[in-house]
């Protein structure tokens, strides 16, 4: 059986306790390979690594900077389909939908290659009596810390900037999906990256990631995760006064107003509601629809989802794979059987999949439609993060507005209406920190990326993840 290694000081390295995970595949329930159990001590092996390395990292010229990480983006790119099929394998999302992915981590790091040939320092001439000049400088060893949801795409989404800006860093994948991050070790070691420079420490959160973010070497945590994991790594890095953006959970609203663009409204609504089995932050989860459109969208909406074919992540027509693991199986029906308790209608779904031959022990779900729901309930209130959502009419833009904000995350949301200047009073009025009107998962990497509320702190994106990964410092000079 294939073992996953740690990748540190730019070598493969076993864990040195010896331990290891068993790593399923969600589409056949069966363990096919093994993820290291590593802890505190490989932690403690890869920032000594990253400290040793940081200076020279930090000293490297932009050009060799963007050489070597637009290397890794080609790599990445030539290894499309090893990577996607890697992705699939230990994720559970169509096979499909991997190719895109990894598609989208090389861009990851080819935007922040491009990066690093664009920094600047900021000037400001204090009227003829001084002038201050602001130079950005690395943290020095930051760690980055993401789930297993997006994988390679999240990883990356982390660590290109943190090295564009010149940090070295300690990355702990999700041991749920550890496949493509090693991989992406062995990209890194062929296309010379410096030693160090980048670390990869496999295992559990309490273990590896605890010990990441405790470290006092390690100046900055970015995380992507659960908002209680979040909370409770701030809990623990604020008293060491550590730097920490945190990109949590969401329970995203999507809008509809009747006077939206009805095609373009389904067919979007479909990837919004399940898309990645619904396992993606940004989906909209909580559909809300004006009253005299209701009836008709609810009909042809579930037209659409009945279409949908759960099944093999390999074939290329399966639109749901299979949920990642057993544990988030368990916790989504578990969360459909509280909907039904709470007086939820099922209009379709509410099931699992059974599939047959070697798929017979993988965890499927049917996409599954709602209604009926009130609005402080627990399936309205809380991420399910699987193939479920809730319908709920509205008759104003005021309580379509109350609605939105009714909910303690704010992360993403999507309005749907042709309506101009309601698209601009709507999308002020809505607390998420990424709005999409007309569209929804339209990513622009130069925009900020992040949430409000219970959906975490910061903003990553373009220059917002650069300012998080380095300390500004002014410099005034008196004339
Ligand atoms: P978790 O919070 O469980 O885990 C996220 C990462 O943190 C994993 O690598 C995990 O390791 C690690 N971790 C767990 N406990 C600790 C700890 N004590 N100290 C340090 N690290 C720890 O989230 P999931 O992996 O379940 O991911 C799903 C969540 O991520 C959803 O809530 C989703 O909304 C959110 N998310 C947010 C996004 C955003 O951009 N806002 C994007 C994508 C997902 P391990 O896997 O071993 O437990």
């Amino acid at each position: 059986m294939q073992k996953i290694t740690n990748y540190i000081n730019g070598k493969a390295a076993e864990p040195t306790a010896g331990n290891y995970l068993d790593n399923p595949n969600p589409a056949t329930g069966k363990t096919y390979s093994l993820c290291p159990d590593s802890d505190a001590a490989d932690v403690q092996l890869a920032v000594e690594a990253a400290l040793a390395a940081k200076t020279s990292w930090a000293n490297t010229t932009a050009e060799q900077k963007f050489q070597v990480m637009s290397k890794i983006a080609d790599l990445i790119d030539r290894d499309n389909e090893r990577l996607a099929l890697a992705e699939t394998t230990d994720q559970g999302k169509p096979l499909w939908l991997s190719r895109n992915e990894v598609t989208r981590a090389a861009q990851n790091f080819r935007f922040y290659a491009t990066a690093t040939m664009q920094m600047a320092s900021e000037a400001h001439i204090t009227e003829n009596q001084a002038v201050n000049y602001t130079i950005r400088q690395p943290i020095g060893v930051v760690g980055c810390i993401s789930p297993w949801n997006l994988p390679l795409y999240l990883f990356t989404w982390k660590i290109a900037p943190a090295l564009a800006a010149g940090n070295c860093v300690v990355a702990k994948p999700s041991e749920v999906t550890p496949m493509t991050a090693y991989l992406l070790g062995e990209l890194c070691i062929e296309a010379g990256l410096p030693a160090g420079v980048l670390n990869i420490v496999h295992g559990l959160g309490p273990k590896v990631g605890q010990a990441l973010v405790e470290h006092p070497q390690v100046k900055a945590i970015s995380f992507t995760g659960g908002s209680a994991t979040g909370k409770h790594l701030a809990a623990t890095a604020a008293p060491m006064l550590k730097k920490l953006s945190l990109e949590l959970g969401g329970k995203n609203p999507n809008i509809i107003f009747a006077d939206c663009d009805l095609e373009k409204t389904l067919k979007t609504s479909i990837n919004s509601s399940f898309l990645n089995q619904g396992e993606i932050c940004l989906c909209g989860s909580r559909i809300y629809i004006e009253r005299s459109l209701f009836e008709t969208f609810k009909t042809r909406f579930l037209e659409l989802v009945k279409r949908l074919k759960t099944g093999n992540p390999l074939e290329d027509d399966t639109r749901i794979g299979a949920i990642v693991s057993q544990q988030h199986f368990d916790k989504v029906m578990a969360c459909i059987a509280i909907a039904k308790a709470e007086g939820g209608n099922i209009l379709t779904g509410g099931n699992s999949v059974q599939l047959e031959g070697e798929l017979a022990d993988g965890w499927y779900i049917q996409p599954t439609v709602f209604e009926g729901l009130s609005v402080d309930c627990k399936t309205q209130q809380e991420e399910i993060f699987g193939p479920v959502v809730t319908l709920t009419p509205f008759d104003t833009e005021e309580e379509a507005i109350a609605l939105a904000n009714s909910n303690s995350y704010g992360l993403a949301a999507s309005i749907w209406t042709e309506n101009l200047s309601r698209a601009h009073r709507v999308s002020a009025a809505v607390d998420s920190g990424i709005i999409w009107v007309n569209c929804w998962l339209y990513r622009d990497l130069r925009t900020p990326f992040g949430g409000m509320k219970n959906s975490g702190v910061g903003r990553e994106g373009g220059w917002e993840a650069i300012r998080f990964f380095t300390e500004a410092k002014n410099i005034c000079i008196k004339l």
